[in-house]
């Protein structure tokens, strides 16, 4: 595979744009590679500017569940551009689009739609913050909620109270409300929570952990966090940006049975443009302004080609058969590339639910950030870089998740599969022993 024209045009990018990029895990530092520029996408393909063809799995990074370019999505889009873009002002579509995300997520009674997930999870925390009159908020260590400043924090070394900016240009004073724990230690949580519960306003948990890989809640986590949340008069968010309409029609709470106060989306509910939402239950809600007095507003929140696109996608998301249809592929895929990796004498440990995946190249059993961090991240850019000459397109870093979508077909998966057997034919001296495969819904 030749990439001249995108090598071009990243040198030129670069001039121009920070790294090149709008978006830095687009710039392939992870997988100390070159990226690629992509011209068009169809279906479960994308095309780069050197005419060179891939199947692919970021979709996105999520919102795609329906492929590229889907032919009813286009349509409605390309209707609706022709009566306006965006008015600053009440159009029906917006209506409809709360009214299918409300009747498809019950624990939202109020909506209020924005224009990203960041947005989407700052304006939550905002309002927990409110609501409780408290000011410190739990995360998950290796859970991702976009890039606002009292998410991106780590735990300092001392942990459990003080915890350290993540990023240059976020106050110290601003991080220490954040409590950072790793995912899944339900224990930890307790510990926290019975000292400072008084001070905690809500936890923050992505149901589902897709932004460190791919990693499943262990068995009573999303319930136990209800629980104490419950007890405590904390507020439980659940950032269903990925897994909303992802995981289930309903998101991670329906397969889960776990109702959390406000949820978070975006991705999906934007059909491939920019969107994000969050709503809950309506006593908290109608604190948003204007009924209440926590302020969030947004120039092109609601407008009528993001909403379009997304009422559309929802629609057709909403047909029978399609999770059934997306968790099929997926099995097909995962169970292809374990046989793969076994006959390569490579153990790597794979995560899947519905139509997420990953392959973390690690013997270890990854429940945390701890334990996904072992992975060995260039093996895993040995086999990116392979399979990405074979024409297929995974996420260009070891802690990302792979989407697949409606649009793959039987031929697309094993393609990547039999793609995949030279990948790990290239990292397969390096003898991982240990197998386990965790798969749920
Ligand atoms: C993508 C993502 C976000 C941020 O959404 P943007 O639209 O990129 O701002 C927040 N939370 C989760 C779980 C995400 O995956």
């Amino acid at each position: 595979m030749e990439f001249h024209l995108s090598k071009k045009l990243f040198k030129e990018a670069n001039q121009y744009l920070v790294g090149g990029v709008n978006s830095p895990v687009r710039a392939f530092k992870a997988v100390s590679g070159q990226p690629v520029f992509i011209e068009r996408g169809a279906g479960a393909k994308i095309y780069d500017v050197d005419g060179n063809e891939y199947i692919d799995y970021v979709c996105s990074w999520g919102p795609l569940i329906l492929g590229h370019a889907h032919p009813q999505v286009v349509e409605v889009v390309k209707s609706v551009c022709e009566k306006g873009t965006s008015f600053g002002a009440g159009c029906e579509v917006e209506v409809e689009l709360a009214r299918q995300i409300i009747e498809a997520i019950p624990s939202i009674e109020l909506i209020r739609l924005v224009n990203s997930g960041t947005e989407a999870v700052m304006s939550a925390i905002r309002l927990a913050r409110a609501w409780t009159k408290r000011d410190k908020i739990i995360k998950f260590e290796g859970c991702y909620h976009g890039h606002s400043d009292s998410l991106l924090v780590k735990a300092g070394s001392g942990a459990t109270t003080l915890g350290i900016p993540d990023s240059l240009g976020i106050p110290t004073a601003l991080a220490k409300y954040t409590i950072t724990l790793p995912y899944n230690d339900l224990e930890r949580v307790k510990e926290v929570v019975e000292k400072q519960g008084e001070e905690i306003a809500c936890i923050i948990v992505e149901p589902i952990a897709a932004n460190m890989g791919l990693i499943l809640p262990g068995k009573g986590f999303l319930q136990g966090l209800r629980e104490i949340t419950r007890q405590y008069r904390i507020l439980l968010i659940f950032d269903e940006v990925i897994t909303g309409f992802r995981v289930a029609y309903g998101g991670a709470q329906q397969l889960y049975g776990v109702q959390p106060d406000i949820t978070c989306l975006g991705k999906i509910i934007g059909g491939g443009f920019p969107v994000g939402a969050y709503g809950g239950k309506r006593e908290i809600m109608e604190m948003v302004a204007p009924l209440g007095d926590v302020y969030q507003a947004g120039t092109l929140s609601g407008n009528p080609i993001a909403m379009h696109a997304g009422l559309q996608t929802l629609k057709i998301l909403a047909q029978p058969t399609i999770y059934e249809q997306l968790a099929q592929k997926t099995t097909l895929l995962v169970e292809g590339l374990q046989n793969t990796a076994q006959n390569c004498r490579i153990n790597p440990f794979f995560t899947k639910v519905a139509s997420l995946f990953c392959i973390f190249f690690t013997r270890e059993e990854v429940i945390d950030y701890q334990t996904a961090k072992t992975s060995d991240t260039a093996r895993y850019a040995t086999y990116f870089k392979e399979i990405l000459n074979q024409g297929i397109y995974l996420a260009p870093s070891q802690f990302e998740a792979g989407f697949v979508s409606l649009a793959h077909t039987q031929q697309d998966i094993e393609k990547t599969i039999s793609a995949s057997r030279d990948g790990f034919k290239a990292i397969n001296n390096y003898g991982m022993v240990h197998s386990c495969l965790k798969a749920c819904g």
